[in-house]
């Protein structure tokens, strides 16, 4: 196999990235790889499609879980804790620094075309030889308006997380908002945590003898008055239908969430439960081109995951587009 498609490393493609590392001139008519979504997975996956000179645009809208993290403790190599905000401006700048455009907006469509992809974006049609879907997942909340919930989170008064940092609220009163099984499932788990757990629901929580039994042998409260209302002025106070108040240190929301699935789901990609993405183990989805990382595939959502995912991709989107091009190994 003759490698004449290979790129010529020392010098600059006009019309994509540079291999000294500087911003493109102009940009591609078609992009190796599209990102959608500027998260963790999304970062690190232009960071190495950057470094692989691969010409790669991430489209982000700006409303991940990520940038919602007050201070992470438990993401290696930050001893003292690192903010998710904080850790997103890094991985920006890594990414700018190789090669990888940075853009604010939408994906709102996806279709293939010849090669690749079209995708619609808020500047335009956007054309890639693969896509990457690093969308992620958002948390259904409880029943508070914006202002009030970015408030309570920033200050630890409201999670999503045990894993993440329930580590922190050792020892505390802490509440369950979720009165089925997965809210019970949260609770058995925070319960290594703290004697003092809570369970309460937005409905009346209805447990099944089973589940009851495994409450009250684990010590955990079980609320069955649907919570009216929410007041995180200091500590966590939630009224009852009934009047009463429950007060709480901290209040985990066990609410479910939402893969944010449609631009793969209108392709055809397969899921998992109807939700996260299904795919290989290099990311690959059931469509050829398209990938998927972090939290909007079946797996742990955490930032690690998120990036370890991501970096597989990059691998594979990297060596399938060197395989089409005849610059792999027969
Ligand atoms: C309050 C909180 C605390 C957490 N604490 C921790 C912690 O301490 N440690 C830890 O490991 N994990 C933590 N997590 C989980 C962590 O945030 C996620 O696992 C991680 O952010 C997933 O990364 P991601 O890139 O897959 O998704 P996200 O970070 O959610 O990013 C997805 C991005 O895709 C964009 N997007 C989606 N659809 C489109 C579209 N159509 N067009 C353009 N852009 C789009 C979104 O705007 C978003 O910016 C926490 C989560 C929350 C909510």
């Amino acid at each position: 196999m003759s490698h004449a498609n290979l790129p010529d490393p020392i010098a600059a493609d006009p019309a994509g990235a540079d291999p000294t590392g500087a911003s493109p001139a102009r940009e591609p008519e078609v992009w190796d790889s599209l990102i959608v979504g500027g998260g963790p997975a999304g970062l690190t996956a232009a960071i190495y499609l950057a470094r692989f000179h691969r010409r790669a645009l991430v489209v982000d809208k700006g409303d991940g879980r990520m940038q919602l993290i007050p201070v992470s403790h438990n993401h290696a190599g930050y001893p003292d804790g690192v903010a998710g905000g904080a850790l997103l401006e890094r991985m920006r700048d890594q990414a700018r620094q190789y090669g990888a455009t940075l853009r604010r907006g939408e994906v709102a469509g996806l279709r293939p075309d010849g090669d690749g992809f079209v995708a619609d974006t808020d500047a335009g049609p956007v054309r890639a030889r693969t896509v990457l879907l690093a969308t992620g997942v958002v948390n259904h909340r409880p029943p508070i308006d914006d202002d009030a919930h970015m408030d309570a989170v920033s200050r630890g008064l409201l999670r999503y997380c045990p894993i993440c940092d329930a580590f922190e609220q050792t020892g505390k009163r802490i509440g369950i908002l979720g009165g089925d099984t997965h809210g019970l499932a949260e609770a058995l788990f925070l319960r290594s945590y703290s004697r003092d757990i809570v369970l309460l629901g937005l409905a009346s929580v209805t447990l099944t003898p089973d589940e009851q039994a495994q409450a009250d042998a684990a010590g955990i409260r079980v609320v069955t008055v649907p919570v009216s209302s929410f007041d995180f002025t200091d500590e966590v106070r939630l009224t009852l239908d009934d009047g009463s108040d429950v007060i709480v240190d901290t209040l985990y929301a066990g609410l479910g969430s939402t893969t944010r699935n449609d631009l793969g789901r209108a392709l055809g990609t397969a899921l998992c439960d109807n939700q996260c993405f299904l795919t290989d183990d290099q990311q690959r989805t059931n469509v050829p081109g398209i990938y998927a990382a972090g939290d909007a595939v079946e797996g742990l959502d955490q930032i690690s995951y998120a990036m370890g995912t991501a970096a597989r991709a990059a691998v594979a989107i990297h060596n399938d587009l060197r395989d089409k091009d005849g610059q792999t190994l027969d």
